[in-house]
C-alpha cells in the first residue's frame, strides 16, 4: 500500500517513514503543501495521505480540502500537534478520514491506517453492492453481506447483528490476524481499551454457532483470525442454490 507522508519536520518524517516501511508500506515523503498536492495527483497515486496540518506554505486544512475535492477514494489521516478537539472536528469536516494527535506511536498509526482502509472498503462496496459481490464463500462458510445471512454447508445459522458484524470483519481478510483493538473499533466502533471480554464472549458464541471452534483461531496476546475449518464440499453451485 502506497502512503504519501506530508510532514515538514525532518525528524518526525524520518521516523514515521522508517516505521511504516518496516510494516510493509511504500512511503513517499514531502515537506510542503504544494509538493503534497503534486504528489497526490501524479502516478502512482497514494492510497493513503498522512497530512500534517502545520505546513510551511499552504495551510494543512486547505491541502486536506483540495485532496478530498480531487479524489473521493484517497484516505486522509490528519497528523497534527494541534491536539484540540476543534481541529479534529474541522479535519473530519474537511474530508479527512481520521485524525491522530502528535506524538503518536507507529503501532497506533498502523492500526489507524488499517482501520481506515477497512472502513473505506466497506463503504466502497455498499453503494454498488449486488447479489454476486455481497456473497463471500470461505470453505463451507457462506456470508451474504447484503442479506446479512450466514450459511455453513448450506444450512443457515442465526447470528445476532454483532456476531454477524464480527464474522464479516474477520472475513474481510481470511487468515489475517485481527487485533482486538481493531475489532473493537470496527465492530463496536469504540476506542475503549478496557476489558475486551465483550470480544471474547462474541467470539465464543460465534464459534459455537459455526459448529467448529477452529473457524476462529485465537492468536495469543494479539487477537483472532478466521481459519478455513470445515473446508467441506465446496460446490460451485452452492452459492447459487442458496441465493434462490
Ligand atoms: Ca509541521
Amino acid at each position: 500500500m502506497r502512503v504519501l507522508l506530508v510532514e515538514d519536520d525532518p525528524g518526525v518524517a524520518a521516523s514515521v517513514r522508517h516505521g511504516l516501511e518496516a510494516n510493509g508500506y511504500t512511503v513517499d515523503s514531502v515537506s510542503s503543501g504544494t509538493a503534497a498536492l503534486a504528489a497526490a495527483a501524479s502516478e502512482p497515486r497514494p492510497e493513503i495521505v498522512l497530512l500534517d496540518l502545520g505546513l510551511p506554505d499552504i495551510d494543512g486544512q486547505d491541502v486536506c480540502r483540495t485532496l478530498r475535492a480531487e479524489s473521493e477514494s484517497v484516505q486522509i489521516i490528519v497528523i497534527s500537534a494541534r491536539g484540540e478537539e476543534i481541529d479534529k472536528v474541522v479535519g473530519l469536516e474537511l474530508g479527512a478520514d481520521d485524525y491522530l494527535a502528535k506524538p503518536f506511536g507507529i503501532r497506533e498509526l498502523v492500526a489507524r491506517i488499517r482501520a481506515v482502509g477497512r472502513r473505506s472498503s466497506v463503504h466502497r462496496i455498499a453503494p454498488s453492492m449486488n447479489p454476486e459481490s455481497a456473497r463471500q464463500q470461505i470453505g463451507a462458510l457462506l456470508i451474504d453481506r447484503r442479506a446479512q445471512r450466514t450459511f455453513v454447508d448450506g444450512n443457515e445459522i442465526a447470528l445476532t447483528a454483532k456476531e454477524f458484524a464480527l464474522l464479516s470483519f474477520l472475513a474481510e481478510d481470511p487468515g489475517a490476524v485481527c487485533r482486538r483493538i481493531d475489532i473493537l473499533r470496527n465492530v463496536w466502533e469504540t476506542d475503549w481499551y478496557g476489558p475486551t471480554k465483550t470480544v471474547d464472549a462474541h467470539v465464543a458464541s460465534l464459534r459455537k454457532k459455526l459448529g467448529d471452534p477452529s473457524w476462529i483461531e485465537s492468536v495469543r496476546g494479539v487477537g483472532f483470525r478466521l481459519g478455513d475449518a470445515g473446508s467441506g464440499p465446496n460446490d460451485p453451485e452452492f452459492a447459487k442454490d442458496v441465493a434462490e
